[in-house]
């Protein structure tokens, strides 16, 4: 059975695939499908954003779509960037200049207290199928520690290991993660529909 994931994001596809591998489904992406139009992610919310991009890819594949839509949350910043953490840093910014202005924003915050949110949503031609969510909770570091991951990765410390998921391997932070969480809350909708 096939299942189409919403994103061109490597970083994101290799996490998915790698939190999905023990359901027996071929994953393609964004990227293997011809024509695919990118969808604006332009919902208040990541709770929109991924049943809009899941409903959108589902209609023009034809096929069963998971879309997921990722914010981080920062205490002191009044929950910024939130939905918006792709642009944090502006149009066409890098993981790394976002990972700067957070570093910078937050320089003379004692409160570092932070969550990374993440909702999937599955869909069908005809329409949404479900959502699911997972969160964790961490704080903003005061420097990068750590290479691995991607996104704000370096500068995210989960409380419940004391490290950045710069520090630890794909497999501990997909076990602990957001989207690790989120996507294992969906498996039961998935298996359902694809068996
Ligand atoms: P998206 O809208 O789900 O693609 O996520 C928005 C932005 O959040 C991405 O461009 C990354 O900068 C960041 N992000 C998403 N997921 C993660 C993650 O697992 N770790 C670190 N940063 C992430």
């Amino acid at each position: 059975m096939k299942l189409l994931l919403a994103t061109r994001n490597k970083d994101k596809i290799k996490e998915i695939r790698d939190i999905l591998k023990d359901l027996n489904l071929e994953i393609v992406s964004a990227s293997g499908i011809p024509g695919m139009p990118d969808v604006i992610e332009d919902r208040d919310t990541i709770e929109g954003n991924s049943i809009k991009k899941a409903e959108e890819c589902a209609i023009f594949s034809g096929m069963l779509t998971l879309a997921d839509d990722t914010g981080l949350f920062v205490e002191a910043l009044e929950g910024k960037p939130g939905v918006h953490a792709a642009r944090f840093a502006g149009e066409n910014c890098t993981y790394k200049d976002n990972r700067d202005k957070m570093l910078n924003e937050m320089k003379e915050n004692i409160n570092r207290n932070a969550q990374f949110r993440t909702v999937v949503a599955f869909a069908s031609p005809e329409g949404l199928i479900d959502t699911a969510q997972g969160k964790i909770d961490g704080t903003i570091t005061e420097s990068e520690i750590g290479t691995g991951g991607f996104g704000y990765d370096p500068i995210f410390r989960a409380d419940e290991t004391g490290k950045t998921f710069g520090e630890m391997s794909e497999k501990k932070k997909n076990k602990i993660s957001h989207r690790g969480k989120a996507f294992r809350n969906m498996i039961p909708v998935i298996v359902t529909h694809t068996s």
